[in-house]
């Protein structure tokens, strides 16, 4: 049995998001999708907003666990007996940090390795950010997000009740 965790803030899960997550399926038996518990980031949504919601999306998926974690994702990792920590990658940009974290984690636990998935063209530039950008002047987003989160973020911001 194959296990992954797929680690992120998901404020809110986006197309680009769930897209990893399907290809990652296709790789590993379970995927854990981690909710990071980071009180030195702001968001929109609270914790508890961003675990039922991405619950919501990935509900069909039996071999996909939404989790929330606290601590070291390697320790976590160890915890639920993963083997691989997943993560996106869209452009040049993301790599500096990408593999700065890498570096770390590979250290904190060898037994641990981490994939890295290139984004898909067509979603190479949606980010969590951008959605919450397009969401707020209430312009419709399902061509960034899955409908859950659209309802979600248009409601956010007042859009619909
Ligand atoms: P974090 O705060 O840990 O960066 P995010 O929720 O922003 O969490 O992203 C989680 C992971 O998903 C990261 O590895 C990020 O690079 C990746 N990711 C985000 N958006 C996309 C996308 N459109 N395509 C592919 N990977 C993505």
């Amino acid at each position: 049995m194959k296990t992954a965790v797929y680690p992120g803030s998901f404020d809110p899960m986006t197309l680009g998001h769930l897209d990893i997550v399907d290809r990652a399926r296709c790789m590993f038996d379970k995927i854990f999708v981690a909710i990071a518990i980071n009180s030195a980031k702001t968001t929109l949504f609270s914790l508890e907003e961003r675990r039922s919601l991405t619950q919501e999306v990935l509900k069909d998926r039996k071999d996909v666990e939404v989790v929330t974690f606290e601590g070291l994702l390697t320790d976590f990792a160890r915890d639920v007996n993963a083997t691989a920590i997943v993560r996106g990658i869209r452009a040049v940009t993301d790599f500096d940090y990408e593999y700065a974290i890498y570096q770390v984690n590979r250290q904190l636990n060898p037994s641990v390795d981490t994939v890295f998935l290139l984004a898909s063209q067509k979603y190479s530039f949606i980010s969590s950010t951008i959605i919450k950008e397009v969401a707020r002047y209430g312009k419709s987003l399902a061509e960034y997000a899955p409908p859950e989160v659209s309802e979600a973020l248009l409601k956010k911001f007042g859009h619909i009740v």
